[in-house]
């Protein structure tokens, strides 16, 4: 059973804040505004928007991100020292569509203090990829490098709202930013366009990357559903394994955040049927790279990913990714 309250109610305890920070900008009576000392103090739940802030803030925050690499934000519960960094934030940001379903309670609860501000907030339904196994919108957003520039802006947006005295360096930077999102998104569009329409198809260990699959025209299996809550049964892997065999299936992924024993029991299952595939590498699907690696950041992490897809599946992509940046394989 769910036992967490539904996302409205969550939403009613931030409304207040975020409308007044998202849509009131220069409205904000001037008490609101922000007046300590530089850097503020900025939180995020996952690594993906916690690397939107540091981009967008710059110097005037110290961001914190407080769920790290390879860390999974679905089952992820906030520890005692995660709550006391949280109530000592100036604002806080998280992805929202319930990815942190854990922490649902505990940023209502500090919401009612500072800005907590969802980064998803102003995606429309037509942006998003509504899901019948949980009833919920997918949350995984970020996969789709275009669904991601709209929460580039929502933080520019809260950020200004917030220290309005520094609107014009959040506009600046964050302009910068949403053009390399642009590079980002064109390679991606054509690294996975160069894979063979028939092998167009990827296999991972749960269902991370519907907008990815939409943004970039590949066809997407997850083993086990949109949240690693669910658990896959012998019949979801039965019926994977068919797929893969049929229709030849070079390779399938593992992910840096979720257990591989679900994807080992596909290439199993495969290859008692006589069809041999490989691990064709680890992705990077609810959790980013190390901390300090460009793997450990949002345009390395969907720049590894789309590389390795693309190559793992017969396309077109240099080893090093789009920039040469990344890591080869060893
Ligand atoms: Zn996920």
């Amino acid at each position: 059973m769910n036992r967490m309250p539904p996302p409205q109610a969550l939403a009613a305890g931030r409304t207040l804040v975020a409308v007044l920070l998202v849509t009131a900008g220069c409205l904000l009576p001037q008490a609101f505004a922000y007046e300590g000392s530089y850097p503020f103090r900025a939180t995020a739940t996952v690594g993906m928007v916690a690397d939107i802030v540091r981009e967008v803030a710059g110097d005037r925050a110290e961001v914190t991100g407080i769920i790290g690499a390879g860390v999974d934000p679905h089952m992820y519960s906030p520890t005692r020292s995660d709550v006391a960094m949280l109530l000592r934030s100036d604002i806080v940001f998280y992805a929202g569509l319930l990815l942190e379903g854990q922490m649902t309670e505990i940023l209502a609860k500090v919401g009612r203090s500072r800005p907590v501000v969802a980064v998803t907030e102003r995606l429309k339904q037509a942006d998003l990829i509504h899901t019948a196994q949980t009833g919920h919108q997918d949350p995984h957003v970020w996969m789709d490098v275009s669904g991601w520039m709209k929460a580039v802006r929502v933080v520019r947006d809260a950020l200004t709202g917030f220290d309005p005295a520094n609107a014009a360096e959040y506009q600046t930077r964050s302009e910068r930013y949403l053009l390399e999102l642009k590079t980002l998104d064109d390679y991606a569009r054509k690294v996975i366009s160069s894979i063979p329409e028939d092998q167009r198809v990827m296999v991972t260990a749960h269902d991370a990357f519907n907008y990815m699959g939409r943004a970039y025209n590949i066809e997407v299996m997850g083993i086990q559903g949109v949240s690693t809550e669910s658990e896959a049964g012998l019949k979801d892997i039965n019926r994977i394994v068919d797929d893969i065999v049929r229709r030849k299936i070079p390779a399938v992924f593992v992910e840096s955040s979720v257990s591989d024993k679900n994807v080992k029991a596909l290439i199993e299952g495969a290859k008692a049927r006589g069809h041999s595939v490989r691990i064709g590498g680890e992705l990077f699907s609810d959790a980013m790279g190390k901390a300090g690696t460009y793997e450990g950041t949002y345009v390395g992490m969907i720049d590894h990913n789309v590389t390795l897809i693309a190559r793992a599946l017969g396309g077109d992509a240099p080893e090093t990714g789009m920039q040469g940046k990344l890591t080869p394989p060893r």
